[in-house]
This record gives C-alpha cells, structure tokens and sequence, in this order.
C-alpha cells in the first residue's frame, strides 16, 4: 500500500509511467525488501529501460543504484569486433567471480549490492574493508562496479593467486587483501549510478590510481583490425586457466563485449554437470556452442579438434559420474565453500540472507581462529540433484 501511495514519485524518479510500474509490480518484476530497517524495491529483471538489479531505496531522496547492465557475448572475434567497434578496443581481463557495486545512500551509507539487486551483508562489510571509499564522499553520484573474487566468498569460489599475494592487476600496489582469507576485491567501471554513464578507460584508471584503489587495468588497447593480437591474449589466458576478455570501448560510449576461453567452457560444463538436474540444462547448450565457434575461429586441425572434443566429454562425463557414484553412496552432493566472519552477529545476519534468498545450506564446520575472526565452512545443497539421482538409482523410470 504504502509503494502505491508513493508510486507517482517513482515513476516520475525513474522517468517510468505509473501503468508500467504497477505492471511491473503485479508480473513481480519489482521485488521489495530491508536492509537495516530500511525499506527499498528492486527489479528482478530488465524492465523498460531499467536494469536487471537496480534498487531504489523508499527513502526522503528516492536514491536508486542502476542495474549493472547485461554484457554481450562475441560468438566469433572476426568480424564482430571489426563490425562493433569505432576504432579502438581496450582488452581487459574478464575476472570470475561476481559483480558488486558499491554506492553511497542517505548521503552517508556505503552499500553493496550483487547483480541481482540485493544489498549482501557478507559483501558490504568485505568492500568496505578493502576499499577506501573516501572518493564516494568526494564524488557521492557514483558507483564503483567491480568483481569479488577468491576462494573465501559464498557466490564463486575459486583460488587466485594474486589476491594472496597482494598482487594488483597491472602493477597497482594497493593492498587488497588480507592474510587470512583468499578474497580481494577489483574495481573495472566507475558509472554515474544513476544513468550508468561510464568514466572513459583512461579517466577511470587515473582516478583510480589516485585513490589507490584495487583495479583491472587494461591488457593491451588495440585497433579492431588487429584481431590476432586478441585471439593470442585469449591463447595465453586459456593456458594459464583464466576466464577470458571484456572488450571495452576506450571511451566507453558503446557497451563492452566479452569473450571467454576454452578452459572457462569447460569448467563451467564440469560445475554444471557435477549439479546436473540443478545446473545442467541452462549451462550446457550455451558453453557447447560457444566450442563449435571457436574451433572455426581458431582454424583447428583434426588433433586440435579431437583434443578439444575430449577435453569437453570430459569436463561433462566425468563430473556426472562422480555425482551419481556420490548419491549412490549415500553421500550429499553440495558445493562447499569457507568464509570468514568478524563475529556472530555478522554470521548470523548472513545466514539469515542466505534463508531469505532460499538458499538450501547446512553448516560443516565452525570455528573461532582467534578473539575476532570466525571461519564457518557452509554447504549448498543441490536438492534436484540428490533427489532424482536418488530416485532413479531406485529403480524410477524417466
Ligand atoms: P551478463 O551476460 O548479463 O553480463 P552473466 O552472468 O552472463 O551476465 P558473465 O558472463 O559473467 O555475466 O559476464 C559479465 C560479467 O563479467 C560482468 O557482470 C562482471 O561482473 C564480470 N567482469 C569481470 N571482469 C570484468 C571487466 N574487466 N569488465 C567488466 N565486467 C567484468
């Protein structure tokens, strides 16, 4: 009730009609939840023009963070890239982890929020750790978007080394990270959060710089003819089992691309097919795909083809069985992951946000490293998984 009484306002805020949002509202595209006693709505989906993930606080102000907006994928390099870019393109590493922005509400409160639009308590209280954010009081109207990544983190847990090793991406020394946990935190726009108009390429690592802020720089800006240098930048990040590229725009008024490597294809496969019945339907067909082209792409021979097949049927085939094998052993399949929390409160407040979101997790492992640090090892579970290879194991039919 209290949305529809304030609904002209948003409209007018969002620059939305009333008819579109009430639409919104009742094709529950628009979701509404708290943070810290303070109410805001989001958009599960793009609506309009209105992002996928953007919130907006029912607040004085209305304050509203636009949704990070969707990046398209280049199916092969020649001649998409030389067909969408101006001029030049500015190849950035594609890190795997997940995006966060980080804004500024209330003029004084620091929030971060996932690409799906909800502020996560176990993210906000990492960003604002690793991040100054002296420049959101000095520039208040933007948000920095950036990818959380590392083995410690509930979302995509995987290793990097850099993030140990206090290493930054190109040369910046800033510290993001600390001894304990494998977690760091890297800026790759800075966008009016509002608009979503983004800094140029250069502006933003200036700033950047200027702030000492942990960001990803650039591996090379070239021109859109030179498409074999990029497809020998995806070569070496494919070697060393990195996830891919995001094309950028160097003055960033057209929207990025992204490409990934053949590694990336199979690991998700492997990650969908451990997950079958949870995972393996929305994975497999795009990742396959993707295969087919940049085999052409790459021009490969009969071996390289048949390596590539290989490498494929078993990032598929080999998880799956060890799945079932699991099951038929009685065992739970659940992707496990370790994260580090500064005290019970903060713990809780996120095993809390876990429920809201209908996470199914059970607790593994808990325990106090020292007077303020709690590592708590935590299991997804993935109940389409147990339950039908369960039940087909028994006899069930298809
Ligand atoms: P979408 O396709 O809607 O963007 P998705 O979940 O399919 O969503 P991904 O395939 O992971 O997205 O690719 C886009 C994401 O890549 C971005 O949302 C961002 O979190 C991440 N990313 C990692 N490195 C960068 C970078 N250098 N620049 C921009 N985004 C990056």
């Amino acid at each position: 009730q209290r949305l529809l009484n304030i609904l002209p306002k948003i409209s007018e805020r969002l620059n939305i009609t009333e008819s579109d949002l009430k639409n919104a509202i009742n094709r529950k595209i628009i979701a509404h939840d708290t943070y810290k006693n303070q109410k805001y709505i989001l958009f599960k989906k793009k609506y309009r023009h209105i992002e996928r993930g953007t919130i907006l606080f029912l607040n004085e102000n209305l304050d509203y963070i636009m949704g990070y907006p969707k990046i398209r994928r280049a199916m092969v390099l020649d001649p998409t890239l030389k067909n969408y870019f101006i001029d030049k393109i500015a190849i950035e590493e594609k890190l795997d982890g997940y995006n966060v922005r980080i804004a500024k509400i209330n003029n004084t409160e620091i929030v971060a929020i996932t690409r799906g639009g909800r502020i996560c308590p176990f993210t906000t209280k990492k960003a604002l750790k690793f991040i100054d954010t002296k420049i959101l009081n000095d520039y208040p109207d933007i948000m920095l978007c950036g990818e959380m990544i590392g083995l410690n983190n509930p979302y995509v847990p995987y290793y990097y080394p850099e993030v140990d090793n206090n290493i930054n991406y190109e040369g910046d020394t800033s510290d993001n990270s600390n001894d304990i946990e494998n977690l760091g935190f890297y800026i790759f726009d800075i966008r009016n959060k509002e608009t979503n108009k983004s800094l140029t390429i250069s502006q933003k690592g200036e700033l950047l710089k200027k702030y000492n802020l942990p960001h990803i720089q650039p591996i090379d800006i070239v021109n859109k003819e030179e498409i074999s240098k990029i497809k020998e930048i995806i070569l070496k990040l494919d070697h060393e089992k990195r996830e891919g590229i995001i094309l950028k725009d160097p003055d960033m008024v057209i929207n990025p691309i992204k490409y990934t490597t053949h590694h990336t294809q199979c690991s998700d496969l492997s990650i969908a097919f451990t997950y079958m019945y949870d995972l393996g339907i929305n994975f497999m067909f795009s990742r396959l795909v993707r295969e087919g082209y940049q085999s052409i792409e790459f021009n490969e021979n009969k071996e390289e083809m048949e390596q590539r097949a290989k490498e494929i049927g078993e990032s598929i085939l080999y998880p799956m069985i060890n799945t079932i094998k699991k099951v038929s052993k009685n065992e739970t399949i659940r992707e496990d992951f370790e994260i580090f929390m500064d005290n019970e409160e903060d713990l809780n407040e996120f095993l809390v946000y876990l429920k809201k979101l209908h996470i199914a997790y059970v607790i593994l492992e808990k325990e106090q490293i020292n007077n303020s640090i709690i590592k708590i090892k935590i299991g997804r579970l993935y109940n389409s998984t147990n339950d039908k290879i369960k039940s087909h194991l028994n006899g069930n039919l298809w």
